[in-house]
């Protein structure tokens, strides 16, 4: 049987929520649970998450699944109605829906449902992806409050490009952008990512849009999860299936790409990137072997890598790894395979076999 698990942390879950409530008192928080929860489990994390004031979705496929397993709080579709029968769909299944796009309000016009959708209005003070330009904001406001079908408590949202930087000059005329294109309109607000309650409390607003943090992981260059007192919620770990002596000179692994300075032993793990673990993780990347730090060496394959066992004499057969998460941080490991930490969450495959531990962090 192949061991490679993912162990996620439910009370870690819960705690980095507590942890970002404190950074923003009196906000409410939006649990962002795309891309299956990143990748930790749409449900499982709405399940631990039981204390957010809504949860944030790609698709309104995602908020169906929620709603079936039980989610009461308000659900927001990030990226809204697509087509006329989204509509439908979102009012059945009392769904909140952005608003980003001409298209979206000529579907919302053309709409002859009287039954009030919550809407978010988002507009974009500078990132230059998803929103209406921060100069329409008073007049697409104003479209939307004349429309039947549409509750009038509508919330103003944007989002930041670069706020991981927190003296960033980029963020600060973002934050001063949508204050001047929303003020007076009213209604709440909402601004901030992760990065941007961990770094700027000046966009806190009235609806915080947790992601990245809520699952322990920093988008902050250079640190951790854990230096802002979050908790990683995925440890993923798998087993030694081969120890094998290998002579100096000689090389490991397709391409031949690493040679042994020495004659030495070589770990192989039940891990690859038919896991997700990432091919790109360079020789030198960071796993646990009995707690301590080795070392990979030679490329990623599909189902194995391969670790330089030098300071482990007393490595065997069957003895865990761990990959990531507890007692090495994920941002660690992105960092050697040259992406980030959400990338590697959200792209561990479905043969790995996933478990629970809810004990407390
Ligand atoms: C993904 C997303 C978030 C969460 O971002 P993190 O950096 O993971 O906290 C917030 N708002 C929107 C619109 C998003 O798409």
């Amino acid at each position: 049987m192949r061991a490679t698990c993912a162990t996620i942390h439910l009370d870690a879950l819960r705690s980095n929520l507590a942890q970002l409530r404190g950074h923003a008192p009196g906000a409410r928080v939006m649990a962002v649970v795309k891309a299956d929860g990143y990748g930790h489990g749409l449900e499982r994390v709405a399940r631990a998450l039981a204390a957010a004031d809504a949860f944030g979705v790609a698709s309104i496929a995602d908020g169906l699944r929620l709603r079936a397993a039980g989610t009461h709080q308000r659900i927001v579709v990030l990226s809204g109605p697509d087509e006329p029968g989204d509509l439908a769909e979102l009012r059945r299944l009392r769904l909140d829906a952005v608003i980003h796009h001409e298209a979206q309000l000529d579907l919302l016009a053309a709409d002859t449902d009287p039954r009030p959708l919550r809407v978010w209005l988002k507009l974009d003070s500078g990132m230059h992806r998803l929103g209406f330009p921060a100069a329409r904001a008073r007049e697409v406001h104003a479209r939307l409050r004349a429309l039947p079908g549409v509750d009038p408590d509508i919330v103003l949202m944007t989002h930041f490009a670069n706020s991981d930087v927190f003296d960033d000059a980029m963020t600060a005329r973002q934050i001063e952008c949508f204050r001047a294109a929303t003020a007076g309109l009213g209604g709440a607000t909402s601004l901030a990512n992760s990065a941007a309650i961990l770094g700027w409390p000046a966009a806190h607003g009235d609806w915080l849009r947790a992601g990245g943090a809520l699952y322990g992981m920093s988008v902050v260059e250079g640190r951790n999860g854990v230096d802002f007192g979050l908790h990683p919620a995925m440890t993923l770990t798998t087993r030694l299936v081969a120890i094998n002596r290998v002579h100096k000179g000689e090389s490991i692994g397709y391409a031949a790409s690493w040679q042994a300075p020495q004659d030495m032993d070589i770990g192989v793990a039940a891990i690859g990137y038919g896991d997700g673990y990432p091919r790109s993780a360079r020789a030198g990347t960071p796993v646990l072997l009995g707690g301590r730090r080795a070392q990979l060496v030679g490329r990623v394959s599909m189902d194995l890598i391969t670790i330089d066992l030098r300071d482990h004499a007393d490595a065997r057969v069957g003895d865990p790894v761990v990959l990531w998460g507890q007692g090495l941080a994920v941002e660690e490991v992105a960092a050697h395979a040259g992406t980030i930490a959400y990338e590697l969450t959200c792209g561990v495959t479905r043969r790995v076999l996933f478990a629970e531990d809810d004990r407390a962090a």
